[in-house]
């Protein structure tokens, strides 16, 4: 049998790893491929509060689905003590002692190989597979290989890989800032948001993608004009514009879900001060919808309370919570009666355009024979106060 392992950090597993992998296990004909996700690497330190050897290995899992003969190995995590390969190659020839096995590693594994513990030994025992991790690297890997084989007679094939440069660690960076979801699965980004990993914020397109089959058809183009109002109010009345972003492309991310569904939401968040009542049946999507965000998407605090808050309003708004409620009311699809004068307002008096909004929402919710929530006249009550006492 011809067997490839990749063994890393997997922290996250990126699509530079999955291309690798892919090309070689194609090129070198496999019959299977593992990965090996490292328990604890012996070469670095992993990153204080980052993801667990759990969510690495479900990560790798998610990353690789799909690919034919691959398959992820937990072994290092499951084995006690730093995750040596000399271990892990050992218990692989172990079940296949006459097969060949190939490592595959970018150039700065390639780089350090005969040093790493009974690396002598792996040098002779195994057959390499490196490939370049930045462009222009092949001559190197090329000079090293002959090296290699005088000094170990070491069988090394160079896979012909187009480099995708990309580390886990720039990742993670990017992942904060709200950016490189392109740069990894899509599930794997997936499971990156819904467990808030390395304090990532979501991209919005990223988002987007993984948002919109939640959406009926007919409520994309509202969604899609409320972003767009969110960012231009965000960018007014400088709020952050990521959060808004984000928070108007989650706003009604429940809207089509069964009651049952959505209260169910509502528990398993636990944090909602609401108890449901079938009047109040308009407001409930706004709760749940917060509850989804953050259980789903691992939305920020201040992105989960402005989705909360985006169909009721409530006393003492935050500046995001403000701009949700009104992106809502004022995006380019909205026809009601005076949204215009409301849309003027909004560029030069945000808590004005919302007081007339509120009335004229609490209006027409009367007028329909409809019970306003009290978190309603509680936002409204609180923005003429401050008139008051002004
Ligand atoms: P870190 O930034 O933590 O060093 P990494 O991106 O190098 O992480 P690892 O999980 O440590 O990822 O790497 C596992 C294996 O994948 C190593 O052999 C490494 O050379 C290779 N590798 C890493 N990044 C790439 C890439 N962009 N393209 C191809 N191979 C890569």
């Amino acid at each position: 049998m011809r067997r490839g392992f990749l063994g890393g950090t997997f922290n996250p597993p990126h699509l530079g790893h999955v291309q690798a992998a892919a090309e070689a296990a194609k090129e070198l004909e496999l019959d299977a491929l593992y990965l090996i996700p490292a328990g604890i690497p012996p070469h670095k330190e992993l990153p204080e509060g980052g993801a667990t050897g759990e969510q690495r290995l479900e990560m790798t899992r998610l990353a690789f689905d799909g690919i034919p003969g691959l398959q992820v190995l937990d072994w290092e995590l499951r084995r006690k003590g730093k995750s040596y390969t000399a271990d892990t190659v050992e218990a692989l020839r172990t079940e296949d002692p006459e097969g060949e096995l190939w490592m595959l590693c970018g150039t700065d594994m390639f780089e350090t190989l005969p040093d790493w513990r009974r690396g002598d030994w792996l040098m002779r025992t195994l057959r390499v597979a490196p490939y370049p991790r930045k462009a222009g690297e092949e001559e190197r890997i090329d000079a090293l290989a002959e090296a290699y084989r005088r000094e170990f007679g070491t069988t090394i094939r160079r896979i012909g890989v187009q480099p995708l440069e990309v580390s886990s660690t720039s990742l993670r960076v990017l992942l904060r800032k709200g950016k490189g979801a392109a740069l990894l699965p899509k599930e794997v980004y997936r499971f990156i948001l819904k467990n808030r990993l390395y304090d990532v914020r979501p991209e919005p397109d990223a988002l987007w993608e993984l948002a919109r089959p939640w959406y009926k058809k007919s409520r994309i183009p509202h969604v899609l004009g409320c972003r767009e109002t969110a960012v231009n109010l965000a960018e007014r009345w400088g709020a952050d514009t990521l959060d808004a972003e984000n928070a108007a492309i989650l706003h009604d991310i429940t809207k089509k879900m069964p009651v049952e569904e959505q209260l169910q939401y509502c528990e398993k968040r636990g944090n909602i001060n609401f108890s449901y009542r079938p009047e109040y049946e308009e407001a409930l999507h706004a709760f749940s919808g917060a509850a989804a965000a953050a259980l789903e998407f691992g939305v920020s605090p201040e992105v989960e309370s402005a989705v909360r808050w985006h169909t009721t309003g409530r006393a003492d708004m935050s500046l995001l919570e403000k701009i949700i409620w009104l992106a809502d009311y004022i995006e380019p699809n909205r026809t009601t009666p005076g949204v215009d004068e409301i849309r003027r307002l909004a560029e030069s008096d945000l808590d004005e355009a919302l007081r007339r909004a509120l009335e004229s929402s609490l209006r027409h919710l009367e007028e329909n024979g409809r019970t306003p929530h009290p978190a309603t006249r509680e936002a409204l009550a609180f923005l003429c106060r401050g008139e008051v006492d002004s």
